[in-house]
Formats: C-alpha cells, sequence, structure tokens
C-alpha cells in the first residue's frame, strides 16, 4: 500500500481506506520505510524509558549522538563539555507524542546555543554585529530577522510580515494594543467561550483597560448543546449578529483542547468584509498545519515557538503583521521647521522597533522599521534566537507542505486503530458495555492538525490510561478529568510509533491483543 496515496486521498477529502492489515507493526513499518522524511527524525533526541525517570543531572543525553557543527554526526565523548554519550544507546526511545505542549529537543538547538556561548565568550560584544565565518548563526543583531526569514514558511507569508519578540501572551497584549481601538459604537471582542485562559484574560483585561465593561464588550462563540466543536456557520452567524458593534476577532487557529482547526480563511474573509479586525492565536497551528497568512488577509497573528516549533520551553514568540499594516510613510514635501515625521500605524514602541539605519544614533524620533520588525521593543535574548534558530533549521530541511502531508496520514492512521477498537468494544460479548473513550476532534482531516483529543468514558480509565503510558514510556498530554491528547508529530513520530501507542492504549482499556 502507497503512503503517497494516502496522502492524495486526505489531501482529497476523501477518507484514507486503510486495508484490513492495518492494525500490524508490518503494516505500520511498510508506511514508515516510504517515508521520505523519515530521516529527520535523527534530528531529535527522544527521551528514552531510563531518561525519563531520571532524577538527578548526571551529565548524559539520551541516545548520545550529537551533530558536530558541519552536520556529520559524531559521538560527544563527554570532556569538558560534560554532555556525553552513555553506555545507554541501545536504550529504547519513548513514544513522544506531546509535541502539542511541548516539542522534543532538536539535536541542533544545542548545537547553536553551544555556537552562541563560544561566540560571546571569544569575542565579546562585538558579537552584536560580526558573524563568525562558519558559525550556523546571525549576528546577534540580526538574529531576528534571520528567524522570521527561516519562519516564512511556516505561516505562509513574507519575512517582514514577520516579528520574532517576546512571549504570546505578551505579544497578544502589544498586538491589541495596536489592532483592539475600540470606539463608542465599535468595541467588542468575538472570542470562543474557553480558549486557553491566558487567551481570555489578555482580552478581557485589554478591555478593562480601556475602561470598558467585559460584559459588554465579550461576545463568546460557545459549540452547541452537548458537542465541542463550533461549527465555521456559528462563527459566521454570531459574526452577522454583531458586525456593526465588533472592533476584533481573535480565535485560536486550533483550539488546544479539541484540536478543531478553524476555518481561517472563510472567517477572516466574512470579519474584514464587515469593517472587523482579524486576530489569530496559533499557538497550535505554526509548525503543524499549512498556513497562508498572508494570502488569507488576516491582519495579525501570534505563536508561541515551544509546541510544535520545538525551540524550548518559554522560547521567544513570533507574531504576524500583515504588510498593509507595516507601511511607514513619508510626507512629500519637508515638513514646516524640520517636525515632519512619518506616519505609520500606532503600536507601543521601543528602541528595537527602530529602523537599524538609526536605531544607534539614540534620537528622541521615533522612526519604526517597515515591516513587522517595527514592533519590537526591546533586544531581543541571543540565547532564546539561537535556540529557535536552531530548531527552525530543521524545519528548512523540509517544508510544511511535506509534514502536513505526512502529519495527515499519521493522525489518520492514529484515528483508524482507535476507531477499530471502539468497534471491538462494541462487539464484545455482553454488547451492553459503553464505548471506552471517544475522538471529541474533528473527524474531516482538513478540520484537524496532528493532535486528536480522546475522551475516555471515566475519571478511573483516565488514571488507568495514564499510568500505562507513563509506565511504558509514553508522553503524551493528559487533562484532568478524562481527556488525553495524542499528538504524532511528523518531524520526529514513526507509524511504528503509533502502532505500539495503540497497543499500550489498548490493553489499559482492557482490550484483548492485537493481532
Ligand atoms: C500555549 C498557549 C499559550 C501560552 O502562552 P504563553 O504566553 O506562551 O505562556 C497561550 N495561548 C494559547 C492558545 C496556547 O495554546
Amino acid at each position: 500500500m502507497d503512503l503517497s496515496t494516502f496522502v492524495d486521498r486526505l489531501r482529497s477529502g476523501e477518507a484514507a481506506k486503510f486495508p484490513t492489515d492495518a492494525n500490524t507493526l508490518a503494516f505500520a513499518q511498510q508506511l514508515d520505510s516510504q517515508d521520505s522524511i523519515r530521516h529527520l527524525r535523527d534530528e531529535f533526541v527522544i527521551p528514552t524509558k531510563a531518561s525519563l525517570k531520571k532524577k538527578a543531572l548526571d551529565g548524559r543525553i539520551p541516545g548520545g549522538t550529537l551533530p558536530s557543527v558541519n552536520g556529520t554526526a559524531h559521538q560527544e565523548n563527554g570532556t569538558g563539555s560534560g554532555n556525553g554519550s552513555s553506555a545507554d544507546d541501545s536504550e529504547e526511545q519513548g513514544i513522544y507524542f506531546v509535541g502539542n505542549s511541548l516539542g522534543a529537543q532538536p539535536k541542533a538547538v544545542r548545537e547553536y546555543v553551544n555556537a552562541h556561548l563560544e561566540t560571546w565568550a571569544s569575542i565579546g560584544v562585538a558579537g552584536h554585529f560580526r558573524e563568525m565565518d562558519n558559525s550556523p548563526l546571525a549576528a546577534w543583531q540580526d538574529m531576528a530577522e534571520d528567524c522570521a526569514k527561516r519562519s516564512a514558511d511556516l505561516v505562509g507569508s513574507s519575512p517582514h510580515e514577520i516579528v520574532i519578540m517576546n512571549t504570546l501572551t505578551a505579544n497578544l497584549h502589544m498586538m491589541m494594543a495596536s489592532f483592539y481601538r475600540p470606539t463608542e459604537k465599535r468595541h467588542k471582542v468575538i472570542l470562543e467561550w474557553k480558549p486557553f485562559p491566558s487567551d481570555h484574560y489578555a482580552i478581557e483585561s485589554q478591555i478593562t483597560w480601556h475602561g470598558l465593561d467585559p460584559s459588554r464588550s465579550m461576545v463568546k462563540i460557545a459549540p452547541d448543546e452537548g458537542t465541542y466543536l463550533i461549527p465555521t456557520a456559528k462563527i459566521l452567524q454570531t459574526i452577522d449578529e454583531h458586525a456593526e458593534e465588533t472592533a476584533l476577532l481573535l480565535l485560536p487557529g486550533i483550539q488546544y483542547y479539541t484540536g478543531q482547526y478553524f476555518d481561517i480563511p472563510t472567517i477572516t474573509a466574512h470579519a474584514r468584509a464587515r469593517g472587523i479586525t482579524v486576530g489569530w492565536d496559533l499557538a497550535h497551528a505554526a509548525g503543524n498545519v499549512e498556513l497562508r497568512l498572508h494570502d488569507w488577509d488576516v491582519d495579525f497573528a501570534c505563536w508561541c515557538t515551544y509546541k510544535y516549533i520545538n525551540a524550548g520551553p518559554g522560547s521567544i514568540a513570533g507574531a504576524f503583521v500583515h504588510e498593509r499594516h507595516g507601511s511607514v510613510e513619508w510626507p512629500d514635501e519637508d515638513g514646516i521647521n524640520g517636525t515632519t515625521r512619518p506616519s505609520y500605524r500606532p503600536r507601543l514602541t521601543g528602541w528595537y522597533g527602530g529602523d537599524k539605519s538609526v536605531r544607534f544614533n539614540m534620537d528622541n524620533r521615533f522612526v519604526p522599521t517597515p515591516g513587522a520588525a517595527g514592533y519590537q521593543v526591546s533586544n531581543p535574548s541571543a540565547v532564546d534566537l539561537a535556540s529557535l534558530s536552531g530548531a527552525l533549521s530543521v524545519f528548512n530541511k523540509t517544508s510544511m507542505r511535506e509534514l502536513r502531508s505526512k502529519a495527515l496520514v499519521l493522525t489518520a492512521y492514529a484515528e483508524h486503530l482507535m476507531d477499530e477498537m471502539l468497534r471491538e468494544a462494541a462487539s464484545s460479548p455482553d454488547g451492553k458495555t459503553p464505548a471506552p473513550f471517544a475522538i471529541i476532534t474533528p473527524r474531516d482531516p482538513a478540520q484537524r492538525g496532528t493532535q486528536l483529543s480522546v475522551m475516555l468514558a471515566s475519571e478511573h480509565l483516565h488514571d488507568a490510561v495514564s499510568a500505562a503510558l507513563e509506565a511504558n514510556g509514553v508522553m503524551c498530554d493528559k487533562r484532568k478529568p478524562n481527556v488525553i491528547r495524542v499528538a504524532p508529530v511528523p518531524l520526529y513520530s514513526r507509524f511504528e510509533d503509533v502502532w505500539r501507542f495503540m497497543q499500550i492504549f489498548r490493553s489499559a482499556l482492557g482490550l484483548g491483543k492485537a493481532s
């Protein structure tokens, strides 16, 4: 069975139609053997069963193999750096299905951070402007811009529409400071009923900060009674109902809990046609699905880089500002008495948003860098940017199209094996056993990313499954009371991992062994 056939079917909106032997290790391994990006797994450090039990540092990295600066793998022997190989190279790797929460560590991150540390140690302050010949890194001053370039394919925009700065919630505030400008008439923000709490707090506090009343100015879209997903039609209808009074629509690209991937182009076009500014929180979408923010005419977007982008916990975040908002216009004629000032979209400013050519003139007249870069405020952390550069270097070895193709099949495969379990449970001898779980993520592959959210029938089952997963070196996200979120990230997950995961899951559910 051809991997590309499944990709084609899923891309054209058909079912994958897995064959009857799909529930075998051989089938999974056969798909892996056809996977053109399977080598990218070697770019990551995947925790092992043994490393997951660590309680103290021992100077060892799971797997022990690190790439050298010129890209060929070598064994670090640990002398000096203290991070060498171990005798446990053959240790069994765990199953890392939690990249929706914190991506696995790319080996390049260590390499890039080390390059940064060597640069800083060797040339000190000169590192701001001097690029070292054989370093994978740009000079510190240019690293944010370099990361913006490396991020363009991830969000589908020009590098000039991307700014790398701060962290996600901070950027939501920075963007709202510029894009949420309530008036007497237009003051509402449309959001979903249960966004990631930080987004709710940010929106609520912006409204309060403008002296408005959240109970009047927040419009929350909820799923229909007894369901978890929010239909596009319902979003469009809510936009219509509040169109005249709405200043901003701010939704997640992919909902963190259900994994629902919203129809960004349709919703954006609908809201913008009604004079509403549109922002997207892409925390769960960036590095996961194919985005086209520029073409979709989105006003702004924000994302973090520690989930699907793998830059490490709390790493520096990204934001998109559509090119139409980034222009800096100079008056044709010199103004009177030299008071000419450029015009640009109002924002909260700081010196790093100032044009590089005049940044160090230390002049009090703010002249923003054209494009999204003009939204920066501070000197960004070079160690953070080094980490992000390393993480993005792995994406730059493939494309979002290739990653998404694999992800469509990986996730459909996981869904297929889960559905088989449900069929098996339903045909149990007593015939009355309630389904042990339900998949609450959309069944339509176009409406989800890699994540499947699985709601277990009881809290008790949730505990049992969580314990079984942990005991077997499986990392996935468990949300009390009874949901597990399973994300087979295509960069470092194999079909074999999906198959193995399902063996552990089915035995935790008390179902029989698979063939
Ligand atoms: C992960 C996530 C956050 C986290 O925000 P930080 O500012 O990075 O701590 C916020 N919003 C959403 C939707 C998320 O998924």
